[in-house]
């Protein structure tokens, strides 16, 4: 897992759903279970986790929140740009305390996260 802390966020670049687990050393993120991820069999067409933001679920590892993405998903087409642009849109919207009426900001904001990811990424 590459871990990179950035301003108010943690970016988690991993190469399967179980690096999220892993580094949040938990059983349970959100809901979903460390046990379900284990029997899946991950392509680059499926995975059981292929983005994921949300707040720290163990704050021993950061406060922060985080955007995850499961690099073993990527196709390398416009459906990663989509996927990582998801999670900075649920990302934004908690930045924004779900406030709609901003709704130029968080999407503005999702996209130029999203620029910058997609760069570092070198997705395409
Ligand atoms: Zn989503």
């Amino acid at each position: 897992m590459k871990s990179i802390a950035k301003n108010k966020y943690d970016l988690l670049l991993g190469n399967s759903c179980l690096d999220l687990f892993n580094y949040y050393d938990t059983s349970y993120i959100h809901g979903l279970k460390r046990e379900d991820c284990e029997c899946y069999n991950e392509t680059s067409q499926d995975a059981y986790i292929a983005g994921m933001s949300n707040e720290s679920p163990n704050i021993l590892v950061s406060k922060n929140p985080y955007v995850f993405i499961n690099l073993s998903r990527l196709q390398g087409s416009f459906k990663d740009v989509i996927l990582v642009f998801h999670e900075f849109m649920h990302l934004s919207f908690r930045f924004h305390n779900w406030d709609v009426s901003k709704e130029e900001k968080i999407i503005t904001w999702a996209e130029k996260e999203s620029i910058k990811t997609i760069k570092q990424l070198n997705i395409i």
